[in-house]
């Protein structure tokens, strides 16, 4: 299949938003924006890296690489509305498995109303799948790591812990109902969007996601705050699954490091807590508090994790693709 009839094939019928003034077939797409402001980023997954044939389906690589990119959207408190892929193929992933890769990211954003509008196509030794994601927000309403405050409650989205959990029972193999949990907590992430969305009427929130690891992910707020976050391990959502089928060693280390959970975490005001969990309710969404922000008392921002009557530093032991190598 050349590029031509590839492209073809992938290219939508139809589109779903009104604003979108130019799609796929012209040297580049054009939108007219709704709102004031448009939220873009960029994600790249490589085969072998990021994701593997061994643990995930075609299917499931698209559906995946397409929920990180609407995780961010959601981190922004914003709306998302196009994306644009850029694909390098190899010899080895068939026709069929493309189609079935493209098919994921298809049905994933049909439940958020989104259109695919341009990528570019190109052969290479290993897959490479790099998506463009663009999103809408109210003027001046996109929510930044930078807006935390001393006083302010910490909360999380979901569970943590469960993709690490879902990645480690696919890697050894090992089978049983009580993993379908995590294994499809691993391969089909639900960002939340729609939880984010339920929170604008809140003045001030800080929000970041839980892509490396909630240490790091935390840790990220601390920073781009200047403040302290104090964080409850006690407090922290662990679905039942995962406490009844794993050893506790490891169960701490995918919930405070594994990452890749795509849940939210974020920080408001104590008498926005309300609308915190109104906005969890009328989503359906999990929300647990698991801490508090305090004025950094040394010159680094730093996040302690309280445990059993202990206190201790919360260091980035998150997934960091330069360490090391
Ligand atoms: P150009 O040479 O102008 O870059 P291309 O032949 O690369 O044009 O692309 C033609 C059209 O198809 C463009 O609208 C482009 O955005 C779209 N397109 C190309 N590759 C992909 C892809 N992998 N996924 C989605 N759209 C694509
Ligand atoms: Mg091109």
């Amino acid at each position: 299949m050349d590029e031509f009839s590839f492209i073809q094939s992938i290219q939508p019928k139809t589109y779903k938003r009104t604003n979108l003034i130019k799609g796929i077939g012209d040297d580049a797409a054009v939108f007219r924006p709704m709102y004031h402001d448009v939220v873009t980023s960029v994600d790249t997954f490589v085969e072998g890296i990021h994701f593997s044939k061994e643990t995930m389906s075609a299917y499931d690589v698209g559906y995946r690489v397409l929920a990180t990119n609407l995780s961010d959207m959601a981190a922004m408190g914003s709306t998302p509305s196009f994306y644009l892929v850029s694909i390098v193929i190899p010899k080895h992933w068939s026709e069929e498995e493309l189609q079935a890769l493209y098919k994921g990211m298809e049905d994933l954003a049909r439940l958020y109303n989104m259109d695919l509008i341009g990528g570019d196509t190109v052969s290479g030794d290993q897959l490479v799948v790099s998506v463009t994601i663009m999103g809408e927000v109210t003027s001046g309403k996109a929510r930044y790591r930078s807006h935390a405050l001393p006083g302010d409650v910490v909360f999380v989205t979901g569970t943590l812990g469960d993709s690490a959990a879902g990645l480690h029972v696919l890697l050894k193999k090992e089978k049983g109902e009580d993993y379908d949990y995590v294994i499809n907590r691993h391969r089909r992430p639900s960002p939340r969007v729609k939880f984010a969305k339920s929170l604008e009427a809140i003045k001030r929130l800080s929000l970041n996601d839980v892509s490396d690891g909630i240490s790091s992910d935390v840790g990220e707020i601390a920073e781009s705050s200047h403040v302290d976050l104090h964080i409850d391990y006690e407090a922290l959502p662990i679905h039942s699954s995962l406490k009844t089928s794993f050893d506790k060693f490891l169960l701490r280390k995918w919930v405070l490091s594994g990452g890749e959970d795509y849940e939210l975490i974020g920080t408001v005001p104590p008498s926005d807590w309300g609308r915190v969990e109104e906005a969890a309710r009328k989503t359906g969404t999990r929300v647990t508090r698991i801490g508090r922000v305090e004025q950094a008392k040394g010159s680094t921002p730093t996040v302690f994790l309280h445990e059993a009557g202990t206190k201790q530093i919360l260091k980035k032991e998150g997934f960091n693709h330069l360490k090391g190598d």
